[in-house]
């Protein structure tokens, strides 16, 4: 790769690495036959595999590794002939089976890249991988009082969770990276790229270090979900560690949330290591449709 200049933050070198959840453009569920379709009555669009009930079996859907194979072959990754599903582990209310069907082993696309202009100096990101997993459901706090209420429609959705290598080191850079995947994404057709409603969400690792130094700890931004949120996310973040670390304070690894009304970033919890997520293979069977 080409030498790139690196702009200092006083003195200090930014270090940041992306995870992008894309909803896969596919009319039915990973797993089952249900429809994705966006804004239905809540609890309409989940059948019995999305409600975990017992004696069900997940049934892959092959729209959903056709377009992972697709964004594979459209950033020069190796597509695995082979890939296996595992079992993420975890307990939440809008997870019936108390586990994710994910990939961890043997993701479907390894590696790749992404180039784009940040000014007029060309970028290249390299992917570390990206996996096929399912959504989630959702919780809904503001309709009830004092109780939560449970939504399954996007539970079972399909999403690519692209991962890059810690290639970036501006903010201006990471937004270039995020614009560009989302171009691709919607150019092949494998996304709508509809940020309002979640089709693309971008986590951002963020972390600083003293030029040539190792790597800083770094604290994970979830769910940004516009392009100048992300922005006003990673500025705040950066100038916040720089601060922690300059006043004689560590800075601890952890997932924080974005608040769009303050442009502050806060912390959730303490990150998991993949070690709490006990993963394991999963079996899944095909579609025959
Ligand atoms: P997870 O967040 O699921 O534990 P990984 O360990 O694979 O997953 O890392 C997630 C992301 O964090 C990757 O995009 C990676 O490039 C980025 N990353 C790793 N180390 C750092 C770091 N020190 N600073 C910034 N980003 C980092
Ligand atoms: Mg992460």
């Amino acid at each position: 790769m080409t030498e790139k200049t690196v702009k200092l933050i006083n003195g200090y070198e930014v270090v940041i690495g992306f995870e992008t959840h894309t909803q896969l453009a596919t009319q039915s569920k990973i797993f089952s036959r249900a429809s994705t379709a966006f804004g239905a009555q809540p609890n309409t669009q989940a059948c019995a595999v999305d409600l975990a009930l017992p004696g069900t079996l997940p049934v892959m859907n092959q729209k959903a590794v056709e377009c992972a194979i697709r964004l594979g072959l459209a950033l020069g990754s190796h597509i695995a002939p082979v890939s296996i599903f595992a079992r993420k582990n975890y307990f939440y209310p809008d997870l019936p089976k108390g586990y994710q069907i994910s990939q961890f082993e043997i993701p479907v696309v390894q590696g790749g890249t992404v180039s784009f202009f940040v000014g007029d100096e060309k970028r290249t990101v390299r992917l570390v991988r990206a996996h096929l997993e399912e959504d989630a459901g959702k919780s809904v706090h503001d309709e009830f009082i004092g109780q939560s209420g449970i939504d399954l429609n996007r539970a079972g959705t399909p999403l690519l969770e692209i991962v890059t290598e810690p290639d970036m080191s501006s903010t201006e850079e990471a937004v270039a990276y995020a614009k560009e995947l989302h171009k691709i994404v919607t150019w092949i057709g494998i996304c709508d790229g509809n940020m309002q409603e979640g089709s693309f969400r971008c986590d951002a690792n963020v972390s600083v270090r003293k030029p040539g130094g190792p790597l800083g700890t770094r604290r994970e931004i979830k769910n940004l979900n516009s392009f100048k949120n992300m922005q006003i996310a990673i500025d705040y973040e950066i100038r916040w560690q720089i601060e922690e670390i300059e006043d004689g304070r560590k800075i601890q690894q952890a997932t924080v949330l974005f608040n769009p009304d303050t442009g502050e970033t806060r912390a959730m919890r303490t990150k998991e290591d993949s070690a709490d997520y006990r993963y394991f293979p999963t079996p899944t069977c095909r579609r025959c449709t």
